[in-house]
């Protein structure tokens, strides 16, 4: 099977086999460049050794002269005169050098045997009288090459080290930088094993895009954190206020059962049943709802409807619970909203701010429902006079099973989930809900809907 390569392992091989081609590129191009130069310079030399050589050749009276001052060896050159016919006539030319290397004019050339190599310049002048005389400069390669070899042999021992540094280097590096995302493997890997939310990553304070991952992950873990408590808090509520009707009807059941021996009470009893039977099936139907909501399966029934006319009979239902408190509702129902909305749920958004409303409304208090169109949004409003809710509850009372006082507010149907269905609708229709309390003085819950 192949085995894959860690990301550090990769990036620094990636690394040395690019540090290794662009020093091997510029060190072939520094090289050849180099030599190019050095021969240029050679010939230089040479030609100029060699042109300053026929200023000690002359014809006089019918015979060659060479003066003694031709410098036959001076800085590495060797200078040797000949005639046309190529027979040697004056000077010097380095041992082992081949003798038979034919004569070349005015371009420098490289002679190699087993002995050596050796840079070549000849040069030709005519002599009036005698004909023409080649002075030849000679200079060994090796010498022109010693420095170059230097540095070859200098590269040839510093560039490993170098390459080796580097990719030492270049992998201490991946690894520091790779640390980072080793601590979030580690804390995903803690948190998928042991099932414990409330570990983070934590990386020290950093602005690299690590640093951004591991916040971001950090983030995820709280928002994952939260749900989760949120839904864990959410089953033992249900399960608590399941609880309690159920133990109730048990408790009758029993008692009835084992006491009961008129009609009266065994109907005083079943009556009792029904009750905690009805708030439990409420509170099943609530809490199937908002499941429902919750996984995205609670689709809205939206038709055409004429909100005013919904919301008239939503007030004349509740007159009479109302009237059993002595409150005295008022309606403020602009006339023939059309609205494309789910009814059914509309319907259950009027109930819980009006019931509420009545609930904790004052007897002999008074309750306002108002509805209308203002700009591209309806604007609905229920407002009461009653005990009004305390500043440090109004964020909180939207949340599942949240009452504020249940000693304070006995009811039988309270659930605590009225106003997070409330919410739920007012926002699964695009819009929101708010509410503005004085506690003893009143509330105002209000909701707008975009009507697009
Ligand atoms: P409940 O079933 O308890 O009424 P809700 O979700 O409808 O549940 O309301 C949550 C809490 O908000 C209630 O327990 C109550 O304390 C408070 N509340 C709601 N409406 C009003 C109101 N009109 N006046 C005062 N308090 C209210």
């Amino acid at each position: 099977m192949k085995k894959k390569l860690s990301i550090k392992l990769r990036i620094t091989l990636w690394f040395t086999i690019f540090m290794i081609a662009t020093a091997a590129i510029s060190l072939a191009f520094l090289f050849s460049v180099g030599e190019m130069q050095s021969q240029r310079d050679s010939e230089q030399v040479l030609r100029s050794a060699v042109e300053k050589s026929f200023q000690e050749i002359e014809y006089e009276d019918g015979s060659l002269e060479i003066d003694e001052d031709l410098d036959v060896y001076k800085d590495g050159i060797y200078i040797s005169v000949y005639d046309d016919a190529g027979h040697f006539l004056y000077g010097r030319i380095p041992y082992a050098f081949p003798t038979d290397a034919a004569i070349s004019t005015d371009k420098m050339i490289k002679i190699s045997n087993d002995a050596g190599t050796w840079y070549v310049f000849d040069h030709v002048q005519i002599y009036s009288g005698y004909g023409n005389v080649h002075v030849r400069g000679i200079t060994s390669a090796a010498i022109a090459q010693s420095a170059f070899s230097t540095l070859h042999r200098l590269t040839a021992i510093l560039l490993p080290i170098l390459v080796l540094i580097s990719v030492l280097g270049g992998y201490w590096l991946a690894r520091r930088a790779f640390r980072p995302v080793r601590q979030i493997v580690e804390t995903a890997e803690s948190i998928s094993h042991s099932g414990d939310l409330t570990l983070r990553i934590q990386l020290p304070p950093g602005k690299d895009e690590i640093h951004s991952l591991a916040n971001t992950f950090d983030g995820m873990f709280d928002r994952l954190e939260e749900t989760f408590q949120k839904e864990k808090q959410f089953t033992s509520d249900a399960a608590h206020e399941l609880r309690t009707p159920t133990s109730v009807i048990l408790s009758q059941c029993e008692y009835a059962l084992e006491n009961a021996t008129t009609v009266e009470e065994t109907k005083e009893a079943l009556i009792c049943v029904q009750q905690q039977a009805e708030k439990m099936a409420r509170l099943i139907s609530q809490l199937l709802t908002l499941a429902r909501a919750d996984n995205g399966t609670q689709k809205l029934q939206k038709e055409l409807l004429n909100l005013s006319e919904l919301t008239e009979i939503i007030c004349q239902q509740q007159q009479e619970y109302a009237s059993a408190k002595n409150i005295t509702m008022e309606t403020a129902i602009q006339q023939d909203i059309l609205f494309h909305g789910d009814e059914t749920m509309l319907m259950r958004l009027w109930i819980n701010l009006i019931e509420n409303g009545i609930h904790y409304g004052k007897e002999n208090g008074h309750l306002t429902v108002s509805l209308s169109k203002e700009q591209n949004r309806i604007v609905g409003r229920v407002i009461d006079d009653g005990i009004g809710i305390g500043p440090e509850h109004l964020d909180k009372i939207w949340q599942r099973f949240y009452q504020v006082d249940t000693v304070r507010n006995p009811n039988q149907n309270s659930t605590g989930l009225g106003l997070s269905m409330v919410k739920w609708i007012v926002e699964a229709h695009g819009g929101n809900v708010s509410v503005q309390s004085h506690l003893g003085a009143g509330s105002t819950f209000t909701f707008a809907i975009p009507i697009s």
